[in-house]
């Protein structure tokens, strides 16, 4: 027997989110049908891996589950290749590019997509990376191309930036700050960073903005505000990401950046519910909000709260407590954040690796490492239990303060 009266479940969204929500609505009981929207065609795939093994190898990642998994086991309805136009919270029907959906509960895991490219993608020449399909196209013009500009050294960027190189481009990384993550984790670990970029040879130019882009023969002209014009075959454009939440305007759920929510995954109607990189978590329910951290465990933990909830009664609802994590990996150094970064940092040195420590008034908040694993596991551990001072952390790990 279904745990609540709500029978049909609607997750729009098939990413990691998605997915995550429609095991944990089975695995909360829910036996009523559930329909998973997505805009892709392709099975959820390993996002991650788009900027990383699969734009090396030029074919698809990993799927998540298999279909038989999906539809056989969680007896989930698939209707990929389908958008959400339009939401009508009073019938509670989702619009699709395919018609009407009626729900009981709905779970919005719609992602995000690239920051386009104010000028355009130049017939092709200037790209953008979100998805598989992305993936295939740009190794294929990654690995006939010589010169290459990737703009934005964030951690997608500079993952690109990686995998150009790996495949033979001359690769040009331009970034506004002083080197990457400068302005989320700061001077010190941006700094560290770049050097990282620039030994492995690509020549990553700081301190730049970009002020046009225009077509040039067969090539692109990148015009830099320092008066500087690099001259490419091709051009990716990675300077972040946005929630397409157009589809929601006139339902009356609350959006900013992402759909507003709280720690429970549910939105200012009680039947609505949202994971993943789609999601803005406020501090209107509990001590702590979390963070909006869009990476891979942050999409997994917020999707099974949200999965969970959307079948269960209130009383029994769960919550987001997930500690922020992400991994990235750039000419073979794997680099991890934990937690969130403070304006104060340490730097620890641990074997071949370095670790970046925050904390705030003395208490730690969050780190990076680059090839510390070992350390990074520690602080997720010590972050989990709440109590440690920063001081007590670097004492902890393998290193002296450098
Ligand atoms: C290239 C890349 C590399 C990354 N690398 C890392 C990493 O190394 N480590 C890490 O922790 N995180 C990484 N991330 C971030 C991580 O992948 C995301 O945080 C995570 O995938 C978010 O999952 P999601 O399910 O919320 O969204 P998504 O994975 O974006 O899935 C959302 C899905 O919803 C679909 N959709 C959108 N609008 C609609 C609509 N209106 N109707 C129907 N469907 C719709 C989209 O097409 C998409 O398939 C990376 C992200 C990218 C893009």
């Amino acid at each position: 027997m279904s745990t609540s009266a709500r029978s049909s479940l609607v997750i729009v969204g098939a990413g990691l989110a998605g997915v995550r929500a429609a095991e944990s609505a089975r695995n909360a009981g829910h036996d009523g049908s559930i329909v998973l929207v997505g805009a892709e065609t392709a099975l959820p795939y390993e996002r991650p891996q788009v900027t990383k093994e699969a734009l090396l190898a030029g074919a698809s990642p990993r799927h998540y589950v298999e279909h038989d998994q999906l539809v056989g086991r969680l007896g989930v309805q698939l209707r990929l290749g389908t958008r959400a136009t339009g939401l009508d919270r009073r019938r509670r029907l989702v619009r699709t590019s395919d018609g009407k959906i009626g729900y009981d509960a709905l779970v919005v895991a719609t992602g995000a997509q690239p920051t386009p490219c104010p000028w355009g993608n130049l017939d092709g020449q200037v790209s953008t990376v979100r998805t598989a399909r992305d993936a295939v196209l740009l190794h294929r013009v990654l690995t006939g191309r010589r010169r290459v500009v990737v703009v934005g050294a964030g951690l997608i960027g500079s993952e690109i930036a990686s995998a150009a190189q790996a495949l033979g481009a001359e690769v040009t990384l331009v970034e506004r700050g002083c080197g990457p993550l400068e302005a989320s984790h700061g001077r010190s670990l941006a700094e560290h960073l770049a050097r990282l970029h620039r030994t492995a040879g690509t020549r990553l130019v700081t301190g730049a903005a970009v002020t046009s882009l225009v077509r040039a023969g067969a090539s692109v002209a990148v015009d830099l505000g320092s008066g500087e014009r690099i001259v490419a075959e091709h051009v990716v454009w990675a300077v972040g990401v946005r929630s397409d939440l157009g589809w929601l305007v006139g339902s009356g759920i609350r959006v900013a950046e992402g759909v507003l929510c709280t720690t429970a995954m549910v939105t200012n109607d009680p039947a609505v519910f949202v994971a993943g990189d789609a999601a803005q978590v406020v501090a209107t329910d509990g001590p702590q909000a979390a963070p909006r951290s869009m990476s891979q465990s942050m999409a997994a933990a917020q999707g099974l709260v949200a999965g969970h909830n959307a079948v269960t009664p209130p009383g029994s609802w769960s919550r987001t407590t997930a500690t922020p994590y992400f991994w990235s990996t750039w000419y073979d150094r794997r680099i991890q954040g934990v937690g969130v970064p403070s304006a104060r940092s340490t730097v620890l040195q641990e074997g071949g690796g370095t670790l970046h420590l925050y904390e705030h008034r003395g208490r730690l908040t969050g780190a990076v490492g680059i090839d510390a694993k070992a350390s990074v596991r520690r602080v997720r551990e010590l972050l989990r239990e709440g109590s440690s001072s920063g001081a007590h952390a670097a004492r902890e790990m393998t290193g002296r303060p450098a």
